[in-house]
């Protein structure tokens, strides 16, 4: 018997450790309940483990199989649980932030100290860190250079699921519940996680909206993205598998702009990639600046503007609208992740830290490298960012990307009433319009056009340039 431990790899196709191991011995699939994990979890997170973990074992059941699930720490559950089966080995797929680097170094000591053999995999992305590197370094800092090589490089093809016989007859005790855990319900209407709903959005994404991509990706009422973030988070689809139906999508592209939208898709998954190379060789950036400012940024202390930013009650309609999408759905698209991100760190000078704190608690998707990989980008102080000059001006934005405001109105209903025209020009109406129009929605919290010069200043200062 060969033990797989699972953990951000909830699925049985297209899974290197997993097809690993059943080529050797029979499998015996294996989850932990790791407290050092679910120290850092959140609800909404613990109800997309809890839907993988319950599709994950349903699958098993129907291969004559069962998840095993441990609670406790997996450098002394594991080696324990494979010594009492009398395993020959631990195998697992590798992940790439600082903890779950650390934690892995240790589980494999602690199972190579029993006796047995320990064996990891690079499953959740193709090209792992160290192996797309400039002539200089250990990691591009650029991403467009990261992209050409990535691009370039031949690409594995996803591997089938394990049949019954490569399976271990075992069983496994019934799943905790998110209360037996001592999590609450998530604010949020959690999204379904698991193999199945995985594969349907992929099939529904490359069976046209990948072909308009790099047209619709920009505008959250499109439905032009593939929503596929909480399954690449969890695991619950193979990244080969999402490949080859991009590849399959090119080959039936009708034109040279359906081929680029395809490559454009493709384009994001080598973003992914790229902030897992990031983190991996800098851990540390999940608490400090990627890159440091000579003088340090003076981020502003603003308990009153945080909170306004959380309930989306900023009185800039765009930001307020993507921030009550994160509460009700766990989800922001991406274009207003980025303009509430840049209004905290810019119009707000809030740390991104703040930011990065909330979006990882209330995303079903929080994926470390990505996450702070997108705040340390809006707050200019990440690899590849914005630069500090540019700043996201809420009001264009939205009426560029949300022209007829439904959006806006979808999420913040004090606004549902409020002509287009007058949500974009919130901030300049007279108070006594905004009343008319909308009693209930706030007035802008900061003055845009003044925001925007104290954040240069700041950023000059901080580079020591005043
Ligand atoms: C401040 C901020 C925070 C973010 N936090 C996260 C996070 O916690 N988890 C997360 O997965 N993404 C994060 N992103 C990136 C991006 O917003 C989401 O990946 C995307 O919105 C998910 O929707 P989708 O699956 O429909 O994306 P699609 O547009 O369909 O993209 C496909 C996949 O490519 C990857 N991807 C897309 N954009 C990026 C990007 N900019 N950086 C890295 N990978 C990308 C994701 O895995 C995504 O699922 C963040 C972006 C910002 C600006």
């Amino acid at each position: 018997m060969y033990v797989h431990w699972h953990r951000r790899d909830l699925r049985l196709a297209d899974n290197r450790g997993l097809a690993a191991a059943a080529d050797r011995e029979p499998v015996v699939p294996v989850f932990v309940l790791d407290d050092a994990v679910l120290e850092h979890a959140s609800p909404i997170r613990i109800s997309g483990l809890l839907s993988a973990l319950a599709a994950l074992r349903e699958r098993y059941r129907d291969r004559g199989s069962d998840l095993v699930v441990l609670a406790g720490d997996p450098r002394e559950v594991l080696p324990e649980l494979a010594v009492d089966l009398g395993a020959e080995g631990v195998g697992w797929n590798d992940d790439y932030s600082g903890l779950a680097a650390d934690r892995d170094v240790a589980v494999r000591a602690a199972v190579e100290e029993a006796g047995l053999e320990a064996e990891s995999h690079r499953d959740a992305i193709f090209h792992g860190p160290g192996s797309i590197t400039p002539n200089q370094g250990e990691f591009y800092s650029v991403y467009s250079y990261f992209w050409k090589k990535w691009r370039d490089r031949e690409k594995a093809e996803p591997i089938g699921a394990p049949t019954a016989g490569d399976l271990a007859d075992v069983s496994g005790d019934p799943l905790p519940s998110a209360a037996d855990l001592g999590f609450p319900e998530p604010e949020a209407d959690p999204p379904e996680v698991g193999p199945g709903a995985a594969r349907d959005r992929l099939e529904a994404f490359v069976d046209g909206p990948i072909y308009r991509y790099d047209e619709d990706r920009d505008y959250p009422t499109r439905e032009g993205t593939s929503r596929l973030s909480v399954h690449l988070k969890w695991g619950t689809i193979g990244i080969r598998e999402v490949y080859a139906a991009t590849v399959a999508a090119l080959e039936g592209a009708d034109d040279e702009a359906e081929r680029e939208a395809v490559e454009e898709f493709q384009s994001q998954l080598a973003w992914r990639e790229f902030y897992a190379h990031v983190l991996h060789f800098n851990p540390e950036t999940v608490h400090e600046n990627f890159n440091e400012y000579e003088e340090g940024i003076e981020w502003r202390t603003d308990p009153e503007g945080l909170a306004a930013w959380k309930r989306g009650e900023t009185g800039y309609p765009i930001v307020d609208a993507g921030m009550r999408q994160l509460r009700r759905e766990g989800y922001v698209h991406n274009r207003v992740r980025m303009i509430a991100a840049s209004f905290l760190t810019k119009d707000l000078l809030i740390d991104w830290r703040e930011g990065y704190d909330w979006y990882r608690r209330k995303l079903a998707d929080h994926e470390t490298a990505n996450d702070v990989g997108g705040w340390q980008w809006a707050a200019s102080t990440g690899t590849d960012a914005q630069p500090y000059f540019r700043i996201f001006n809420p009001m264009t934005q939205g009426e560029r990307y949300d022209p007829d405001a439904e959006y806006v109105r979808e999420y913040v209903p004090a606004l549902a009433g409020v002509p287009a025209d007058a949500i974009h020009s919130w901030h300049e109406l007279p108070v006594r319009k905004r009343r008319e129009l909308a009693p209930e929605y706030p007035d802008p919290i900061v003055d845009h056009a003044e925001r925007r010069e104290e954040a240069l200043e700041t950023f000059r200062r901080a580079r020591g340039e005043e």
